[in-house]
């Protein structure tokens, strides 16, 4: 027996087996520790330009008017986001295409982007939606909850375990993906003095976060949190990940109106102040009005792309309803469809639910939970009512449905 395992080799380097520390045997022959370790690599490198040449393929397809193009398939209005959103997303990934070429001397910067606007007005609609177009790994952290590191609560790296976890732990897709932080806005500074009190979740946060939107190598824990210490932690470099960060910033239309009333006096005193939009003022945000909000200057010359989001209007929330490419009409004759049933709905309803969304300014989030209070019951018998082959929503069952709902409790605000 002795004397046959001698002569088992290696079938790719003819190792024999005493000279391996491992020899794993295949149906047909075996292969050594040391090839296993150099198969991998040729595995890395080929998924690696694999997914270089899938993205280098995208690029080509897809110029910055075709992401837009793109983009308004799912989100209505927002025209200047997008353009700007479009703009900067395909730059960056010229961007890290450019990264193999290493003579070139000129470096393009990264562009991070940073999108004000309303609640429920597309922000993390367009980032996912980006994200979907590319094909890149996608997720999404909410900064309220993180904390400088060693306080209750997230690290900043939590954000990175999630891209990890979402990139099926592949760390080179994860390396390019797209990361949308929501709430930035409440991570701001507390107040302009510096206090003796630590701002752990505030300015700390916003230090945390310096190092990731610049481009480091960070150890993350691929689980995430700080519960099994034993785990392997994984290194991501996030140069290559593009962060755009959301929130509603409120109030800061008021410091870009005062910003734009002093400019006004400074620079044209005497003449009106005309061609500002009152009715828009957040289309003229600026880097300076960030920081009067509270972020750290440091921060915000991360984030170099600042674009805007508008309120959506009631014509906005109508196009929502049914245009988007799975607009919540669709999705529901969608569910009915599987059923085998015929889903329509009167043009009224659609008004009625739009109306009640603008009158609770519940915005495009509040259309949901109206159609759901309206839907509900319907939802709930039709699967067991075999013979019903078609409904029609009317406006006299939506009115009924939506008084008896708790919806229909809130107070217009
Ligand atoms: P935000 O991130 O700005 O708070 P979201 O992108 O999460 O808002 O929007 C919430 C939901 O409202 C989305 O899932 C989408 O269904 C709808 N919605 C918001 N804005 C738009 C828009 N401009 N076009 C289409 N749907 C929208």
């Amino acid at each position: 027996m002795a004397e046959k395992n001698s002569n088992i080799k290696c079938s790719f380097c003819d190792r024999d087996k005493q000279d391996t520390n491992v020899l794993i045997a295949g149906r047909t022959g075996h292969i050594c520790d040391k090839c296993i370790e150099q198969a991998l690599i040729i595995v890395k490198e080929e998924m690696q330009s694999k997914s270089n040449h899938n993205l280098q393929h995208a690029l080509t397809l897809l110029k910055p008017a075709e992401i837009k193009k793109h983009l308004d398939e799912y989100v209505i209005g927002q025209d200047d986001a997008k353009k700007v959103l479009s703009v900067a997303v395909y730059n960056h990934y010229k961007r890290l295409m450019q990264k193999s070429s290493k003579e070139d001397d000129v470096e393009i910067e990264k562009s991070n982007i940073v999108m004000v606007g309303e609640t429920g007005t597309g922000k993390t609609l367009m980032a996912r939606t980006i994200a979907k177009i590319l094909n890149v790994p996608f997720c999404i952290a909410d900064a309220t909850v993180l904390t400088e590191a060693g306080y209750v609560g997230e690290d900043v790296e939590s954000i990175l375990s999630r891209l990890l976890q979402v990139a099926d732990f592949d760390a080179s897709a994860a390396e390019r993906g797209i990361v949308f932080i929501d709430e930035i806005d409440k991570i701001a500074r507390k107040s302009d003095n510096p206090s003796i009190t630590r701002d752990v979740s505030g300015e700390g946060v916003q230090q945390g976060l310096l190092k990731l939107l610049e481009g480091s190598v960070v150890s993350v824990p691929p689980q995430g949190g700080r519960k099994h210490p034993e785990q392997k932690m994984v290194q991501i470099n996030t140069k290559n990940i593009l962060f755009i960060c959301g929130g509603a910033f409120d109030g800061i239309d008021k410091k870009i109106g005062r910003r734009l009333q002093t400019q006004a006096i400074g620079y044209s005193a005497g003449k009106e102040s005309d061609g500002i939009d009152k009715e828009n003022i957040l289309q003229y945000v600026s880097p300076q009005d960030l920081k009067s909000f509270g972020l750290i200057p440091e921060l915000i010359g991360r984030l170099p792309v600042l674009t805007f989001l508008k309120p959506l209007d009631p014509t906005a929330l109508r196009r929502i309803l049914t245009e988007p490419k799975n607009s919540l009409v669709r999705q529901y004759v969608k569910l009915f469809q599987m059923d085998g049933v015929k889903l329509t709905f009167e043009k009224a309803v659609l008004d009625l639910i739009v109306e009640k969304a603008t009158e609770f300014k519940l915005g495009a989030r509040g259309l949901r939970s109206i159609c759901e209070a309206i839907m509900l019951d319907v939802m709930y018998e039709l699967p067991t009512e075999k013979k019903t082959k078609e409904v029609n929503i009317t406006l006299g069952y939506a009115q009924e449905k939506l008084k008896k709902s708790a919806i229909s409790k809130l107070k217009a605000a």
